[in-house]
C-alpha cells in the first residue's frame, strides 16, 4: 500500500508563528492567558495548556498573567481595555489578518462601508469588524449588503474561497451598479487556503481513498474534505489517528492524507504510522 502525503497541507506559517511566540512567552513568564483557541484543534490546545497556555474562560481579563492574541487577531477595544487594566498583550495576530484590520479602518475612516465577505461568527470577522468601529457588515451574500449605501469597501476573509469572493464582488457591481458611487476592492485573501485546497484535489484524483486529518469544528478541514468528495474520492474525516477504520484502507493500493491547516505534524506522522501498521496487519493475515 502507498501513502501519499498532499503536497502542501497542514499547519499555516501564520498558525506557526502564533504557536511559537506562545510556547517562549508561556516559558518565559510561567503562564499566559490566550484570547480563544489558537486553532480549531482539541490535541493541540491540550499540549499547549500542558506548556502553561491556558484559555481565558469567564471575558475577565487575567490579573497576573499576560493576555496572548491569537493569529486570528481581535478589535481595538481589547487592546483598549487590557492597556487601561495593566495586563500585558502577546499579539500574535498572524501579519496577513493585521494587513485586513488596518484596512477596514482606514476605509471607515475614509467615510466607506466596510463590507467583508465572510462569516460573521468567525473571530477573525468580529476582530476586523470592530476595527471599522460599526461601520461595517459581514454578509455572504450580496442581498445581504444594506440596499442606501453608495460608498462601498469590500475586503473578505483571508481563508474564503477565491472563486466565491470573486463571484460576489462581480454579482455586486452587476446588481447594485445604479446606487453604488463608489467602490473599493481589496484582495484580503490568504494564498494558504487556495494552495492546500488544490493539492487535496490532486491527491483526490491520484488516490483510492483520502484521510483527511483535522479537528471537526475546523471549517477549513471540513472543506478539505467537501473538495476531495468533489473529486469523486472516496473520503474520510479523522481527528485522531485511533479513529481510522481498517475497512476504509480494504483493497486500496494509494492512500492519500491531506490536513487542514489547524492540524499539527504530529497528527499527520500518527496517522501515517497507524495507516503502515494496519496494512502491515492486513498483509500477515
Ligand atoms: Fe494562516 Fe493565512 Fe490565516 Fe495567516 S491568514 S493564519 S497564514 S491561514
Amino acid at each position: 500500500m502507498e501513502i501519499i502525503l498532499a503536497r502542501d497541507m497542514g499547519f499555516c506559517w501564520g498558525v506557526r508563528r502564533a504557536i511559537e511566540i506562545m510556547e517562549r512567552a508561556a516559558q518565559e513568564k510561567g503562564e499566559i492567558i490566550s484570547l480563544g483557541p489558537i486553532v480549531h484543534n482539541p490535541l493541540v490546545m491540550a499540549r499547549l495548556e500542558e506548556k502553561g497556555v491556558r484559555l481565558l474562560r469567564d471575558g475577565q481579563l487575567p490579573k497576573e498573567q499576560p493576555l496572548a492574541i491569537t493569529a486570528h487577531g481581535a478589535g481595538p477595544e481589547v487592546y483598549e481595555r487590557a492597556r487601561a487594566e495593566g495586563v500585558e498583550v502577546i499579539d500574535t495576530t498572524c501579519p496577513i489578518v493585521t494587513r485586513s484590520q488596518r484596512w477596514a479602518k482606514k476605509m471607515a475612516e475614509q467615510g466607506f462601508t466596510v463590507v467583508v465577505f465572510g462569516d460573521a461568527e468567525h473571530r477573525e470577522v468580529k476582530g476586523v469588524l470592530a476595527w471599522s468601529r460599526g461601520k461595517g457588515i459581514a454578509v455572504t451574500d450580496v442581498d445581504e449588503v444594506p440596499p442606501d449605501v453608495s460608498r462601498i469597501a469590500v475586503i473578505s476573509q483571508t481563508t474564503q474561497n477565491p472563486d466565491k469572493f470573486a463571484d460576489f464582488v462581480a454579482r455586486l457591481l452587476k446588481e447594485r451598479m445604479d446606487t453604488i458611487h463608489e467602490l473599493r476592492l481589496v484582495n484580503t485573501l490568504c494564498n494558504v487556503t487556495s494552495t492546500q485546497q488544490e493539492a487535496a484535489r490532486e491527491l483526490a484524483r491520484e488516490a483510492d481513498v483520502v484521510i483527511v486529518v483535522g479537528g471537526r469544528s475546523s471549517a477549513n478541514t471540513r472543506h478539505l474534505v467537501e473538495v476531495c468528495r468533489e473529486e469523486g474520492a472516496e473520503t474520510y474525516h479523522i481527528e485522531r489517528a485511533d479513529e481510522l477504520d481498517p475497512s476504509w484502507l480494504q483493497g486500496k493500493e494509494k492512500v492519500g492524507i491531506t490536513a487542514g491547516a489547524s492540524t499539527p505534524d504530529w497528527a499527520v506522522e500518527e496517522v501515517v504510522a497507524r495507516i503502515r501498521q494496519l496494512s502491515g496487519q492486513q498483509l500477515t493475515s
